[in-house]
């Protein structure tokens, strides 16, 4: 899903693993369970619009791509203190695949057009397992647009559990 979804879900990870958890339980709790998040987010991904590929042409998808981009840099502008850690590794598997992984894959083939260098590194390989395991009965509706309303409505049940948490904006 996109990196907001991801973000919110690891702010209410770090809120729930400091108020319950002591040193260093409350940091280890964090990383890991912002870090499982991804895999179980992203497993149900499938029920948003999520094209596997950038659809540059295609109006309504930059449009919605330009937004969800914009309201994800806010959420990280807001909420880098205190909850960078939650944030961070609620999106490491995004990191690692996207920042990463594929700029070098990229370089690679560039070389060598054939090469499958680094297919086997790709975290989300785990994620599709899950999904095959897990999430096998959801619909499959990553081309469908009206997909983005099931992620909004996800975003705003997230912001609402947040609210309800009552984040801290400042280091306490
Ligand atoms: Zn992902």
């Amino acid at each position: 899903m996109e990196t907001i979804t991801h973000n919110l879900v690891g702010i209410i990870i770090q809120i729930l693993c400091f108020r319950f958890l002591i040193f260093p339980w409350n940091l280890i709790g964090t990383i890991f369970f912002a870090f499982i998040s991804h895999i179980f987010v992203d497993g149900i991904a499938i029920i948003t619009y999520h094209t596997p590929d950038a659809q540059k042409g295609d109006k309504f998808w930059l449009v919605w791509h330009y937004i969800i981009y914009g309201v994800s840099l806010l959420s990280i502008i807001i909420f880098i203190i205190p909850y960078w850690l939650g944030m961070i590794f609620a999106n490491i598997i995004d990191i690692w695949d996207w920042l990463i992984l594929r700029p070098i894959q990229k370089r690679i083939r560039k070389k060598n057009p054939e090469s499958k260098w680094g297919e086997k590194y790709y975290l989300h390989r785990t994620v599709d397992w899950v999904r095959d395991k897990l999430f096998f009965w959801l619909p499959v509706r990553n081309y469908k647009k009206s997909g983005i309303m099931i992620e909004i409505f996800i975003i705003i049940a997230l912001s609402i559990i947040l609210g309800f948490l009552g984040p801290s904006l400042f280091i306490t």
